[in-house]
């Protein structure tokens, strides 16, 4: 029988360093992939390796479960998307109500190539940390798209993929909250000091919450998401 085993996207960011913590906490083999696009915020995949160390060596117990990372450049992404998140321009809302961070199809792309490595690896379980809770809205964050996409590649591959995604129904404070749940204060602090979310690859400011410029869509939501969290305990501690 084979060794129950998954592949993590894994960019390094808040919602996918919860996701590779759940999956480690489940899996018996677990491998990382992260996507080069030429993404604004390329800080994440330096941040990523270093995270995947201290997870190693904070959680012994996941360590060897924890397999090889595998990093793919995509430079055609970013060079036919014209986003804020691969160009300098103003994060802003555009007519179609979306906001200019969103890369179509961008995580399409990425399962189909998850799935392209995953097939070569022996697996067949792909996560991510997508989510249709507290997100700005990117048709393909959404449950139908992405369970649509796993028959699409179990039909293209011949192969039964999964996606899994464990945060699609869970917001931001909830994801504070998975963390301590999962791995306690060391977590959290973890995910504090080590991931890295701000659009802008803002590493300078260091909020409660961790770091980023504070005001871009991103910094907002882990911001929000934070105090919330924060006034869920205070009160869950009054009673
Ligand atoms: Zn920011």
């Amino acid at each position: 029988m084979s060794i129950p085993s998954a592949l993590v996207l894994f960019s390094g960011g808040q919602d996918s360093t919860v996701c590779l913590a759940k999956t480690l906490d489940r899996y018996d083999r677990v491998e990382t992939v992260g996507f080069a696009y030429g993404q604004r915020h390329e800080v994440e995949l330096e941040t990523r390796l270093r995270l995947l160390a201290d997870l190693r060596q904070s959680f012994p117990e996941w360590s060897g479960r924890l397999g090889a990372d595998h990093v793919l450049a995509l430079p055609t992404l970013g060079r036919i998307s014209e986003t804020s998140l691969t160009r300098e321009v103003a994060i802003e809302i555009e007519t179609g109500g979306l906001p200019n961070t969103f890369v179509p199809g961008r995580n399409l792309l990425f399962f189909t190539y998850a799935a392209a490595l995953a097939y070569r690896r022996g697996i067949t379980t792909l996560v991510g940390g997508m989510c249709e809770t507290d997100y700005s809205g990117y048709p393909d964050c959404r449950n139908d798209t992405l369970q649509t996409l796993a028959d699409a590649l179990s039909l293209g591959m011949d192969r039964a993929f999964t996606i899994e995604t464990p945060l699609m129904y869970v917001d931001k404070a909830g994801t504070w909250a998975l963390a301590e749940r999962i791995g306690g204060a060391t977590l959290v602090d973890l995910i504090i000091e080590g991931t890295h979310t701000c659009y802008l690859g803002d590493r300078k400011h260091r909020h409660v919450w961790g770091y980023g410029c504070g005001t871009c869509p991103a910094c907002d939501l882990r911001a929000k998401g934070w105090d919330t969290w924060q006034t869920v305990k205070r009160s869950a501690a009054t009673y």
